[in-house]
């Protein structure tokens, strides 16, 4: 599908792409860059290119894909070092969870030759480096496209096809719209976990001991999502502030309500809340984007 595709950044995103793309014979070459050279030298021992760089610049020069595979907050300066050399006609396209702070950051840098369609592929693990990678990663996944308007509609139809090849579905989405949604999928839910797992890590009457051993009441699995990559989630909550504080408002309504409930001995309300919540379950296993084993699953690979 591409001659060329440079991969700016190869943690656990770039490096699950390079494996796919090369399993599923989508790309002539792929140069892999990386900021620091112990990262490119682990790509390159892994052997997920065909040439290995710390310089963005020379990465993307000839590439007919450039896919950004970095922290939200670092897209505005690598944009900028790699926009004078790339090449006419080029599909430009990015990784990042949050999408309004990176089209209004990278697109007025961007050259006009240049094809601009930002991605998000919601799939990711709490792992992140070249070592996290691998093939499945987008299965059944879906990846989000939000193209500005005027956009090459065939440049979106290519970037659409190849994310269907590494094993996603695709749909195209406003970012302000794909911001608001991801706040109450992705984001609020990681600030939820990071902070149960701070309040508990703080507790004097219960000690850390005592939460480590008895952590299968639930705690663990707060504690996956809040092993994930402290920079990703920092730049996350600084570039998508709007959407999660909208929602995090919300939140801390029903919060209260809750609160009300138990104070009250309103058990009705808990019940008829927990029975909600337990429909939405089932409908994510339904939608495909989680299996119904006990244990959420995960217990066979972690
Ligand atoms: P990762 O495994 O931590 O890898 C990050 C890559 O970015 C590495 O190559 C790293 O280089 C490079 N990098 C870090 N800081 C940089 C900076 N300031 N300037 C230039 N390069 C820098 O990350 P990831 O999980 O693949 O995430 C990459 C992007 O995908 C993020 O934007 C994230 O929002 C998005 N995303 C992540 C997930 C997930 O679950 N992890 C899911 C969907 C989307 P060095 O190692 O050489 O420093």
């Amino acid at each position: 599908m591409f001659e060329k595709v440079a991969l700016i950044g190869i943690g656990l995103i770039g490096s699950s792409i390079a494996i796919r793309a090369r399993k599923e014979n989508l790309v002539g070459t792929i140069a892999v860059q990386s900021r620091r050279a112990e990262t490119v030298k682990k790509a390159e021992e892994l052997g997920l290119g065909d040439s290995y760089t710390t310089d963005p610049a020379e990465a993307v020069k000839g590439a007919d894909l450039v896919v950004l595979c970095i922290p939200v907050g670092a897209v505005g300066a690598v944009t900028e070092a790699i926009a004078p050399h790339l090449a006419e006609g080029a599909i430009v396209t990015d990784v990042g969870s949050v999408k309004n702070a990176v089209v209004t950051e990278m697109a007025p840098l961007l050259p006009a030759h240049v094809h601009f369609v930002p991605g998000h592929p919601i799939a990711g693990t709490e792992h992140s480096g070249p070592e996290a990678g691998f093939a499945e990663l987008f299965d059944g996944r879906w990846c989000i496209l939000t193209p500005p308007a005027g956009t090459d509609p065939a440049a979106v139809e290519k970037l659409a096809a190849f994310w269907t090849k590494l094993g996603s579905s695709v749909e195209t989405m406003d970012p302000r719209h794909h911001d608001m949604v991801l706040a109450i999928t992705s984001h609020v839910p990681h600030l939820i976990a990071y902070n149960i797992v701070g309040t508990a890590a703080e507790l004097e009457e219960v000690t850390e001991s005592e939460v480590m051993k008895f952590a299968a009441g639930g705690f663990r699995d707060f504690t996956r999502i809040a092993a994930s990559d402290p920079t990703m989630w920092r730049d996350v909550f600084l570039n998508n502030r709007e959407a999660v504080l909208e929602m995090l408002g919300r939140f801390n309504e029903d919060l209260t309500a809750l609160q009300r409930a138990i104070r009250w001995g309103d058990g009705d309300a808990l019940f008829d809340l927990f029975t909600r919540t337990r429909a939405i379950r089932r409908g994510i296993i339904e939608a495909g984007q989680e299996t119904a084993d006990p244990d959420f699953g995960r217990h066979k690979k972690s």
